[in-house]
Formats: structure tokens, sequence, C-alpha cells
């Protein structure tokens, strides 16, 4: 349902002497970042500010905080001096137009930069961050020692560390343009955020005038092998894996599932990209454990291994549901809006099983070649369960379909032999 639009002026009550408020404008998807208008989330700024929320996502909390402790200096603007990308990502067609990314600001990482005449009288942050980085894994190391991988000294700087450039995103939503990606009406999310969000941001509801909203959640990472240049020239071989973060797995090597050793295949199949003349982009999303948070994982995982009959793939996406509501939040709808950003439009070894993942992938118009299954031999014992009921669920895999006995055998560790 529609939300009632109020006036700004209603603001009053919670922010006195914020009358005859002047958001800066801000036409989302123009092609000109004149035209366009810088994104204003300040929590300072409130006469000029064009966006609701604030920025670092889930860390702006720390940094309230902080300013309660006194140690962050209140009315703090940034110093951003040589701050900007070290690599230059040059506007690309999507940029342009309110709905082909609705999730990020386009102009994100040259804020401080194209719109520098405002910087004086309005505090502007960059939301995007573009460095270079060595990255060092075993599963690198152990590719290099087989065969797989050769030392190049270009991609490869030695059996273990690669070369890649690396992309920090922050989320800009424009509110107009997720509600369109969802199929929902505006005011309805609207309202849904500010309740779910226990009244976090009152002006979800007071403040319809202002359409961009940095939401307080975790943020994207893209690592690219090979030269950044060659994306979006399809002249070049690309490959590509969307990883979703599973802490357990990608850091500490938790057994359970699959996730270190399928985002290891995929550096090491963008590596291999990369040598081979092509790129390879890694993005990392911050959505722990389906987006449901890692205590609702946790508590997902032992329901799954005290049910009756034992831990199986029959049952894992129920027990999911059981607990949280729903099988899934990740809404992979988002996801592909860094992948325009990044000016991708064709995939040549997209690293994924995930249907969800590869629907919205090709919805966004960006065309998918190839699909990688995790090899088989990477797959570790207790994560059987998982990956056996993504298989039956639809998920892509070359082998052969499981049959409902199969699926009903628990095969997952119980807590017992631990
Ligand atoms: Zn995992």
């Amino acid at each position: 349902m529609p939300v009632a639009c109020h006036a700004p002026l209603t603001l009053g009550c919670s922010h006195p002497g914020q009358f005859n408020v002047h958001p800066v404008p801000c036409v989302w998807g123009a092609a000109d970042p004149k035209d366009r208008g810088p994104v204003i989330a300040s929590t300072t700024d409130f006469m000029n500010k064009n966006a609701i929320g604030t920025h670092n996502g889930a860390y702006s909390t720390y940094r309230a905080v902080a300013l309660a402790c006194g140690r962050y200096p209140a009315g703090f603007k940034p110093d951003l001096t040589n701050t900007q990308p070290v690599v230059h990502f040059p506007p690309r067609a999507g940029w342009t137009g309110a709905s082909r990314i609705v999730s990020i600001d386009p102009w994100g990482h040259l804020a401080h930069m194209v719109f520098k005449d405002q910087l004086v009288k309005h505090d502007i942050r960059p939301t995007i961050s573009i460095t270079k980085a060595h990255i060092s894994l075993k599963e690198i190391e152990e590719a290099t020692l087989k065969g797989r991988l050769v030392v190049d000294g270009e991609v490869m700087r030695n059996a273990s560390t690669a070369n890649c450039t690396k992309i920090a995103f922050e989320h800009v939503w424009h509110l107009p343009g997720i509600a369109q990606r969802f199929g929902v009406e505006v005011g309805h999310l609207r309202r849904c955020l500010f309740e779910e969000t226990g009244g976090m941001f009152p002006e979800l509801i007071t403040r319809t005038d202002l359409d961009i909203f940095l939401p307080p959640i975790g943020g994207v990472t893209v690592y690219i092998f090979g030269d950044p240049a060659k994306l979006g020239n399809k002249a070049f071989p690309c490959a590509c894996r969307v990883h979703d973060e599973c802490n357990g797995s990608d850091v500490f090597g938790s057994d359970i599932c699959t996730c270190r050793p399928y985002l290891t295949h995929g550096i090491e199949v963008c590596i291999e990209t990369a040598q081979k003349g092509g790129v390879g982009v890694i993005a990392y999303y911050r959505k722990e454990g389906r987006a449901l948070g890692e205590v609702t994982k946790f508590l997902v995982y032992n329901a799954r291994k005290r049910q009756e009959g034992g831990d199986r793939a029959e049952t894992y996406f129920l027990r999911t549901e059981c607990v949280a509501g729903v099988q899934d939040m990740r809404f992979q709808e988002l996801m592909p809006d860094i992948l325009v950003w990044l000016g991708i439009e064709r995939i040549d070894k997209l690293v994924s099983m995930s249907d969800m993942k590869h629907d919205a992938i090709t919805g966004a118009g960006i065309e998918v070649v190839e699909r990688i299954q995790i090899p088989d031999d990477m797959i570790p014992s207790d994560a059987h369960v998982e990956i056996d009921a993504k298989k039956a669920a639809g998920y892509f895999s070359t082998g052969p379909a499981m049959t409902e006995e199969e699926l009903k055998q628990a095969k997952g560790r119980g807590f017992e032999k631990y």
C-alpha cells in the first residue's frame, strides 16, 4: 500500500531548524555527472542532503559510538587527498538510464573528483574505492605445484601469489529503481524498510522527496585478475564468480559447505583466464548465510544435525525455512548491478551452479557462455548434504540427477562425531 506523502516540514519535530530544506538535485541515471548531481548522505548537512541513511553501511553504528565517546570529531569532513582510484574506470553504457543500475552509485569512485566544485559546500563522500593488491592463497600454490597455473611474473608473482585490482562498493539504493526491480510499489517498500529496521530511518516515511537510501548492510568487493581495461571488450574472454560471503568456510575452512573450495576454484579459473589474455572477476557480496546472518545459520546447522533421521539433502532447504521464515534472502536481482558497472557484457566462464545467479545475470542482459561447477574432488565430505540438495533443487550440474531415495539418506556428520 502506498504511504502518505508528508511534507519535509514534518521533520521539524525531530530535527529543529530543518525548515526550508533544499536537497541538492540528483537525477538518477543521467549520463553526464553534472546533470546527475552528487549523492549527499551527510549526517550534518541536513538542509542539502539528498539521501536517507549514511555512509559506511553497518559500520556507521561504530562511528556513532566513537562520536558518543568523543573519539570522532563532530562535523568531521575527510581529507581525500591521494585517495582517488589507482585504475581508471571510465563511464560505461550501463551507467546511464534509471533502471540498469539501482543499488550502487555509478559515480561513487569519482564522487570527490567529478563533483569537486561542490565539495567545499557539501559533505560528498566516495562510495566506491579502487586499489591494487597481491593475494596469496594455499590453494593457488597447490594449483601451481600441480602445474595447473604457471608463474608468469605478470598475473602470478610467484607460486602462491597473484596480482589483482580490488574495488570496494558501498550500497546506494535508488528506491524507485529497487521497487521496480522487485515489482513492488515504492511506498510499500519504504514502509517495510522503515518497520523492519525497527524505525531506524524515519525519513523513509517522512521524506518521500528523497529517493536515495544508503542501507546499513554489508558491501561488495571485486577482485580483478588481468587488465581491467579488457572488461567489456568482447575480444577478450571473461571469467567470473559471484560469491556470497560465508565466513565459516571462506576464512576458517569449515567443512559443512563448499564455499571456500568454490571461491578458490573461481580464483584459479580467473587467474587462468587472465593468463590466457583475458580477464577474471571475483565479486564478493557480504550476504552471510544467504543474507540471513550467521546466528541464524548456526541455528540451522544445529536443527539439521539434530533432526530425526539425521542431516540429509532431502530436508536441507526446509530446515532453513523453519528457522528463518525463508530459504534465501540474497536477492540476486540486485547482484548484476556490479557486473553492469564493470561493463561486462559476456561471461565466457561463470564459476557457479546457482540458477538464481545465472538467471539474474542473463536477465540483466549479460550473456553466459559456459557454467562451471565445482570439481567433485574439491567437495568436503560434510558438504555433500548441501551440494546434493542444491543439485536436486535444480542447480546447474553436469552429473546424474539424484534419486528421491538418495536424498533421504543421511550424509552429514552428527554432533557425536565432533
Ligand atoms: Zn558456506
